[in-house]
């Protein structure tokens, strides 16, 4: 039997146990109700590691085999155990991550290696290890206050697919990153607020459901440019099957997403693509993290 704890930490932190790639009991969360979507934005990045080793030295605690690796997946760009970029959970920006958990572990008597991992990489890993498919190509775009692209198999790579130009226009600004033309720039949580500095996003699509025309066309644009960075990835590594989940995924219309992936994707061998809404799910990347401190390489 394989036995790994995988964590992730997001807008939250949720921590579970894995046995044989499945996860066993309740995991831990923190914090316990969570409520605001931000919630560990203004969290020290010293007190996220103690939370996460706490919830780790529980699960690995008292049980009968011993844990063979830790998987943590963090939104960013992580590489070799450094986060080295996040834009939406700035305070771990720069920190090396994997060594930082490891030495707090290591005081608590765990010494299992840890693995960080891309949030987005976890849930593609955690949907291909649920559904048997650890052998295939899976994509998967998260829509949250930003928008994360993952993929399994792991491969070298930075992967920010978030952050893929979609338009040429100089006014699309709002990208958190400061980058112009953006994907997150359009379809994100804040990058939204910014936009329309007299509703909530929800409210944008709620208006657009009922015919209001500046939401509507808004609705479409958010479409297109999702469209317009799933196509990209298409014509680079080819169709297959691509998972929309995340905090924002009740935004989606799968219908007007592929009306206009229909439109940019034209040659006969790359439609072959599926799309697929996947219902928000903590454990779903939970045990990605986990599988991918099991299978994968370091990032
Ligand atoms: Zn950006």
């Amino acid at each position: 039997m394989t036995t790994a704890i995988g964590a992730v930490m997001t807008e939250h932190i949720v921590t579970g146990r894995l046995e044989d790639q499945r996860l066993t009991g309740e995991p831990l969360r923190f914090p316990e109700n969570p409520a605001e979507p931000d919630a560990l934005v203004s969290i020290p990045s010293g007190e996220l590691v103690e939370v996460l080793a706490e919830h780790i030295a529980r699960l690995a605690g008292g049980k009968a085999a011993p844990v063979e690796a830790i998987g943590v997946a963090v939104p960013g760009i992580v590489r070799h155990g450094v986060v080295e970029d996040s834009p939406n959970l700035p305070q771990i920006k720069g920190m090396r991550l994997a060594e930082e958990l490891g030495k707090v572990l290591a005081g608590r008597g765990i010494a299992a290696p840890v693995h960080v991992g891309n949030d987005a990489d976890a849930i593609a890993a955690g949907v291909a290890a649920t559904r048997g498919r650890l052998d295939r190509l899976t994509r998967v775009w998260t829509i949250g206050n930003g928008i994360g692209y993952g993929r399994w198999p792991y491969v070298e790579g930075v992967w920010e697919g978030g952050h893929v130009t979609v338009t040429l226009d100089p006014r699309e600004r709002y990208c958190g990153c400061g980058g112009v033309g953006h994907l997150e720039g359009i379809m994100g949580y804040r990058a939204m607020r910014l936009r329309f500095l007299d509703m909530e996003p929800e409210e944008i699509f709620a208006n657009a459901r009922k015919g209001d025309a500046r939401c509507r066309k808004f609705v479409d644009l958010w479409h297109r440019a999702l469209a317009a960075a799933t196509a990209s990835f298409i014509h680079l590594a080819g169709p297959g099957r691509f998972y929309f989940t995340g905090h924002n995924v009740g935004f989606l219309e799968l219908p007007l997403l592929r009306s206009h992936l229909e439109t940019m994707v034209k040659m006969s061998p790359l439609q072959s693509f599926s799309l697929e809404i996947l219902p928000q799910d903590d454990e779903i990347a939970l045990i990605g993290a986990g599988v991918g401190a099991l299978r994968g390489p370091g990032r």
